[in-house]
């Protein structure tokens, strides 16, 4: 059995950032920037003015209030070829170009806001209200790196450098197949004894949310022959996951038909609560996941190996583990102490602390254990219970 961290560095050293595609910028959102991207231009490309007001040298306004003349009006996207001479002001809109001569911009809200004449009533230091050339970026800076996440901030600066076309990862695909006997499809009738399959939807909706494209091959019978034609089947996709059939039932057979179809086992056993029977390993060049049947255990195990795994196909550089936060519990957290548990909490702010409340039902199979859950609470071996108020490691696996 190995460390959860150690389970991860193996799942992250198996995998490689996948091929770059070009996208429209707007496909962009939510992938992984693969190109490096320079500013094209200082920005702003001249000193331009932070106010609407007017454009004036400081030691005209020294002693105030002063009045100057104005001679002109200058608006962003209309620069014009005067000076400002001493004595004198130009009234000035927010963006414009700042004239020759002037080094300063007084806010129209400090002056008599005057047409010909303008009465200034506070004195400013030199420089105010302007924003400098190549303040914002200067040409040639790498303003975008690759490996990162695309979000609406990144796509604003892909739209400043024009960029029609970004180069992106192409979105892994991944093949899902739910191993069991007792599994029945949402959309069938339920014979008595059988279970709806639940972790096939639960697992498309997982990849999805991570960006790639899941390919869910149904439910596959508990059998040797059955499991080897689902493998040889999901093995066309970049990536496969399998639910069940990874413990050490009778009719657990993914270990199994893993091995006789020759992939190499990286591990099987992770020391966690739940999900602690869980396979990698490597089959033809292609990075297979055996998740536990229980829902709550795939769930978990998905947030912690795999999800992961397919931010660094995507080719995300950084932040690739879900992140961890310290939050207070909101009731006592317990635990049986023989391995790390991890407790779904729901995270919530209150007066800008964050608090864990423990949902109620815990087991490995109750879905009502996750429905709700946006962090997991990591109560370490040989810890059996966090009081009330006491401070715990959230893995955050959801929004606030
Ligand atoms: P297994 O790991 O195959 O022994 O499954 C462990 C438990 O999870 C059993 O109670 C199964 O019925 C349940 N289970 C397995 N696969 C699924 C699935 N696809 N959807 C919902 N529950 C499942
Ligand atoms: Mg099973």
């Amino acid at each position: 059995m190995i460390r959860v961290e150690e389970a991860q560095e193996r799942v992250l050293a198996e995998v490689a950032a996948g091929p770059i595609e070009a996208v429209p910028l707007g496909a962009a959102l939510g992938r992984v920037l693969r190109e490096n991207v320079a500013a094209a231009y200082d920005a702003p490309e001249r000193d331009n003015s932070a106010m609407d007001g007017y454009a004036l040298r400081a030691e005209d306004v020294a002693n105030v209030p002063a009045t100057l003349r104005v001679t002109g009006t200058i608006a962003a996207g209309h620069p014009i070829d005067a000076r400002v001479e001493p004595g004198t002001a130009m009234r000035i809109m927010t963006g414009a170009y700042v004239p020759d001569g002037a080094d300063t911009v007084v806010q129209v809200e400090l002056t008599d806001g005057g047409v010909d004449s303008v009465r200034i009533d506070r004195a400013l230091t030199r420089g105010a209200n302007i924003r400098r050339r190549g303040s914002d970026m200067r040409a040639g800076d790498v303003v975008l790196r690759a490996g990162t996440r695309i979000g609406p901030a990144e796509v604003a600066m892909l739209a400043a450098m024009q960029k029609s076309r970004v180069d992106v990862g192409r979105r892994p695909t991944v093949a899902i197949f739910s191993t069991g006997d007792e599994l029945v499809e949402f959309d069938a009738p339920r014979a008595a004894g059988q279970i709806v399959n639940t972790n096939g939807p639960l697992l498309e909706a997982l990849v999805r949310d991570a960006g790639a494209l899941p390919r869910n091959l149904g439910v596959v019978r508990d059998t040797r022959e059955a499991t080897i034609a689902a493998l040889e089947a999901a093995l066309e996709s970049d990536f496969v996951l399998s639910s069940g059939g990874v413990s050490v039932g009778a009719f657990d057979f993914v270990k199994d038909a893993l091995e006789s179809l020759g992939a190499e086992t990286k591990f099987w056993r992770v020391a966690m609560k739940p999900g602690k029977p869980v396979v990698l390993s490597r089959l033809r060049d292609r990075v297979v996941f055996g998740l536990p049947g229980n829902p709550v255990s795939c769930f978990v195990s998905f947030h912690l190996f795999v999800a992961p795994a397919l931010r660094k196909a995507m080719g995300q550089e950084t932040r690739l583990l879900p992140p961890s936060v310290r939050a207070r519990a909101a009731a006592p957290l317990r635990s049986a102490g023989d391995r790390r548990v991890y407790v779904r909490v729901r995270v919530t702010v209150q007066d800008g602390e964050l608090f864990a409340e423990p949902l109620a039902t815990q087991g490995s199979g109750a879905l009502t254990s996750m429905v709700g859950a946006n962090g997991l609470a990591v109560v370490e071996e040989r810890v059996t219970r966090i009081e009330k108020g006491e401070g715990v490691g959230v893995v955050m696996v959801g929004a606030l």
